[in-house]
C-alpha cells in the first residue's frame, strides 16, 4: 500500500476504508480508478495491484451490472488493496456490492433516474443501512456536470457552485439525522476555479467532514495535471482535502500516472512549493479541452486516441476561448458535455457530437475529426 504524506490539515473526523483511515489528521491518501472492464477479472486484478504498487490507497472500481458484482467477488479475496466502488447510475446495487468493498461512492444526481417516485432521502438511508451492514465508508460525490435538475432549477439564477453545494450539504444532513457519519464528500467539476470555491464553501460550513479533492474531466497531461494542481494546490495549502485523485486521460496501461501525479502534487505541497500558481497562469482563457479519465464504461477504447487527436488537430486554435469535452461513454456523454461549446461522447461505433447542448448526430470514427473540425470553424466565425 502507497505510503501516504503528511501535510498539516482541517480537523476532519477520521473515517476507516479497510486498512487506512482518511481525516482525523490521517496522511492524505492518493486513489486511482481502474479503466479496465471490471468483467475481465485477471486484467482488473492486474490493473489494481499495479495502482496500489505505485501508492494508491484505495482503488476504485466501476459497477453497473450484477455481472460486474460476480467479477468483483472474484477479485476481492485476490487483492489485499482498498477497493471503493462507484455506482453511478445502479444504486440498488449496493447491498450486492458493499460485501466486496471497503467504501461506496453514489452520486446524489443520479440518484432520481431509478425509482423516479421514491423519495431520495429514503434511497440514502438505505444505502447507508447497506454500507453500515458491510463495514463499509460512503463517499458521497458530486459533480458539476450531474446535479440534481431540482437543485440546478433552483439555482439557475444563481452561483455556479451553489447547486453542488446544496446537494452535498442535503445529503450529509440525511445520513447525520440517522446517526451515520462514516462518509466523506467530494465536489468535483472540470472547471478548477468552481472546484477551489465548492471545496472551500463546503469546508467552511462542514469542518468535521473529510474530503476528497479532484478536478473531474482534468483531461490529458500535462493540461489535466495543470488543472487538477490550479485547483488542488491551494486547497491542500489551506489544510482543506483529506484524500485526492488527478483524474487524467491516458491509456489503460498508464493508469499509474494518475498515482504518480497525485503523489508529487502531495510531496510539492509539503515541500512549501506554491502549487497552483504558475499552473494558473499557465492554463489561460483560450480553447480548453476536458476529457473524461475512462473507466470501465468505454464503449470503445479509440477514446483515448480520438481526444488525443483533438487536441493534435486543435493545436493552431490553442487562443480561440472556447470548450470542447470529450467522453468515453454513452451513459455520462451527454450531461457531461452540455455546458461544452463542442461536445463529443463516444459510442460502440459511432461518435456522438453536440453544439452547446443541442445533439448534431452520430458519426463514424472515422469521419468525426473532419466533422468537428467544421463546427469548431463555423464558431469560430461566429
Ligand atoms: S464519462 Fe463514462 S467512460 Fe468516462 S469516466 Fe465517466 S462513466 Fe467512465
Amino acid at each position: 500500500m502507497g505510503e501516504a504524506v503528511s501535510i498539516a490539515r482541517n480537523p476532519t473526523r477520521a473515517v476507516g476504508i479497510g486498512s487506512i483511515a482518511i481525516g482525523g489528521g490521517r496522511p492524505i491518501a492518493v486513489q486511482s480508478m481502474c479503466a479496465t472492464k471490471t468483467t475481465d477479472v485477471e486484467a482488473t486484478l492486474a490493473q489494481i495491484e499495479s495502482l496500489a504498487a505505485a501508492g494508491a490507497g484505495v482503488v476504485r472500481v466501476a459497477v453497473d451490472t450484477p455481472k460486474d458484482v460476480e467479477a468483483l467477488a472474484a477479485i476481492r479475496p485476490r487483492t489485499r488493496a482498498n477497493l471503493s466502488v462507484d455506482l453511478q447510475e445502479n444504486y440498488r446495487l449496493a447491498e450486492r456490492v458493499a460485501p466486496w468493498v471497503d467504501k461506496i461512492r453514489y452520486n446524489p444526481g443520479h440518484l432520481h433516474h431509478h425509482e423516479p417516485d421514491r423519495p431520495w432521502q429514503d434511497k440514502v438511508r438505505w444505502l447507508a443501512d447497506a454500507a453500515g451492514q458491510q463495514d463499509c465508508a460512503i463517499r458521497i460525490g458530486v459533480n458539476g456536470g450531474s446535479v440534481d435538475p431540482a437543485l440546478q432549477a433552483r439555482f439557475a439564477h444563481g452561483d455556479s457552485v451553489g447547486p453542488m453545494l446544496a446537494s452535498v450539504l442535503e445529503h450529509c444532513a440525511v445520513l447525520d439525522a440517522i446517526g451515520f457519519d462514516r462518509y466523506c464528500v467530494s465536489l468535483k467539476d472540470s472547471d478548477p476555479v468552481r472546484v477551489l470555491e465548492a471545496n472551500r464553501r463546503f469546508a467552511a460550513q462542514r469542518p468535521d467532514v473529510p474530503l476528497h479533492l479532484g478536478v473531474t474531466e482534468a483531461g490529458m497531461p500535462p493540461e489535466g495535471i495543470a488543472r487538477t494542481r490550479a485547483a488542488l494546490g491551494p486547497l491542500l495549502r489551506e489544510g482543506i482535502g483529506d484524500t485526492l485523485r488527478v483524474s487524467l486521460t491516458v491509456p489503460f496501461a498508464r493508469k499509474c500516472e494518475e498515482v504518480e501525479a497525485g503523489r508529487r502534487l502531495l510531496d510539492d505541497v509539503a515541500r512549501g512549493v506554491p502549487v497552483g500558481e504558475a499552473e494558473t497562469e499557465s492554463l489561460g482563457s483560450g480553447l480548453r479541452i476536458v476529457s473524461c479519465p475512462s473507466c470501465s464504461r468505454v464503449e470503445n477504447e479509440a477514446f483515448v486516441e480520438l481526444a488525443e487527436e483533438i487536441r493534435r488537430m486543435t493545436r493552431d486554435m490553442a487562443a480561440c476561448p472556447l470548450t470542447i469535452a470529450v467522453m468515453g461513454c454513452r451513459v455520462n456523454g451527454p450531461g457531461e458535455t452540455d455546458d461544452a461549446d463542442l461536445g463529443v461522447w463516444c459510442g460502440p461505433t459511432q461518435v456522438h457530437l453536440s453544439r452547446r447542448g443541442e445533439h448534431l448526430g452520430a458519426f463514424g470514427y472515422a469521419e468525426i475529426l473532419g466533422i468537428l473540425r467544421k463546427e469548431l470553424d463555423r464558431l469560430v466565425g461566429e
